[in-house]
């Protein structure tokens, strides 16, 4: 963080309350530091509200599995003091592999998960039949990742908040922010907060708030179902899922399903760039759905009860932005964490507390630095 900065307790105000906004400043408020919150809704109502709650260790990148097996660790460290709401249960993940090429995929998973301490078991395919019956017979095999879990996020950003009020701090719901440094804060109606830093935790908003940084929403849909319990009982996902997220453009399908603890089941997942509206897309929504099927046929007989879209805040590189803007550096940034801000929240709010207050971070910051976009290729 910046140096030659004040020391010791600071006015921090947090822009957003999603689940980034709220662990930051929840953690922010254990420091001891005056802590203002502000939010256009109400706290955990947009990304954090749409997306799955899958609390995932991914291995794209090694900044990226650091970031989600640090944040995972967290989670866990916190299981016993989630609220109830917060859904929390820990079913593992399962990548389906559907032929020999995907099986590659699965050894060398297996292996880069292994070689970074993450619990990992490769199946065959009668492991995998046996691990979850209702997948279609002829896939070659999976990986089952124990520690992986699920949670519902928006009460819990509501409990980080609450957290934030006992603490001496603010709270102000429905109150847009309209311009912001890292030492003022104007909202909609003409009122400017002061400060000694300022947090963009505002998600697809980010850089409405910010010059220089480039975040593209990403479009999601996903179906929730009546509940079914012990229908399925890992998180499961296609291998394919990850062809289908690096893809920078167009559109795509992968089968995702998550099972919620009242039995329900949550089906996506699909990724689309370039579409702004937050109406369903029947296509895409079709499309998703026979993937679904194509993997766990009896899926096809299951009733649902609601869809819904959301949208992924993306960078260019994938990785989330969080510290300072380079050209002012008391404006924090924690923005950025397209499919995995639910998991990369508390790893985020660590790391932004951590260097406010001189300690050492525990993963290194640089890789999520927001001066590479500024700076690099993408600066304007
Ligand atoms: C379909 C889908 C599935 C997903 N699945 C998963 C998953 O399984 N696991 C996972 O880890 N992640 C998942 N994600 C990603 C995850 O939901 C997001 O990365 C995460 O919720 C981002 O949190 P956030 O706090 O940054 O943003 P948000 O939750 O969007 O919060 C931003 C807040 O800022 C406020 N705001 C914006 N602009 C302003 C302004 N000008 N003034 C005041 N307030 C403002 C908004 O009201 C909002 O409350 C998924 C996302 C989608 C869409």
């Amino acid at each position: 963080m910046p140096t030659s900065m004040p020391t010791g307790a600071c006015d921090v105000v947090v822009v957003g309350a999603g689940i980034v906004g709220a662990a930051t400043a929840e953690a922010l408020a254990l420091d001891g530091h005056r802590v203002t919150v502000v939010d256009r809704g109400t706290p955990g109502g947009e990304a954090t509200a749409a997306g799955m709650g899958h609390v995932v260790v991914m291995d794209d990148s090694g900044p990226q599995i650091a970031l989600t097996a640090y944040s995972q660790k967290l989670w866990d460290d916190r299981a016993d003091s989630l609220p109830a709401a917060g859904e929390r249960m820990v079913c593992g993940t399962l990548w389906v592999a559907a032929d020999d090429e995907e099986m590659t995929e699965v050894h060398r998973k297996a292996n880069f998960y292994h070689a970074r301490g993450v619990d990992a078991e490769v199946l065959n395919s009668s492991g995998l039949c046996k691990a979850e019956p209702q997948l279609r017979g002829g896939l070659a095999g999976g990986l089952r990742v124990p520690g992986d879990s699920v949670i519902y996020p928006p009460p819990i950003a509501a409990a980080m908040l609450e957290t934030v009020r006992q603490r001496g701090g603010k709270v102000l719901l429905g109150s847009a922010v309209t311009a912001m440094t890292g030492q003022e804060v104007r909202l909609q109606d003409g009122t400017v907060l002061h400060c000694d830093y300022a947090v963009n935790a505002t998600g697809c908003g980010a850089g409405l708030l910010c010059s220089g940084i480039e975040i593209r929403p990403r479009k999601g849909h996903l179906v929730i179902t009546d509940r079914y319990p012990g229908f399925v009982r890992h998180q499961l996902i296609e291998l394919g899922y990850l062809k289908s997220a690096h893809s920078s453009t167009g559109s795509s399908v992968a089968f995702n399903v998550q099972p919620r603890p009242t039995g329900q089941l949550l089906i996506g997942s699909s990724r689309q760039f370039g579409e702004d509206s937050a109406e369903v897309d029947f296509e895409i929504l079709s499309r998703m759905l026979a993937r679904a099927v194509e993997y766990m046929p009896a899926i096809a007989s299951l009733s649902a009860l609601r869809v819904w879209t959301g949208f992924r805040a993306a960078t260019p590189d994938k990785l989330p932005l969080i510290g300072p803007h380079p050209e002012d550096p008391r404006l924090l940034l924690a923005t950025g964490h397209e499919g995995l801000g639910i998991t990369t929240s508390m790893g985020t709010a660590r790391l932004i507390a951590d260097s406010l207050a001189g300690r050492p971070t525990a993963i290194p910051l640089e890789p999520y630095l927001p001066s590479r976009m500024l700076m690099g290729a993408h600066a304007h």
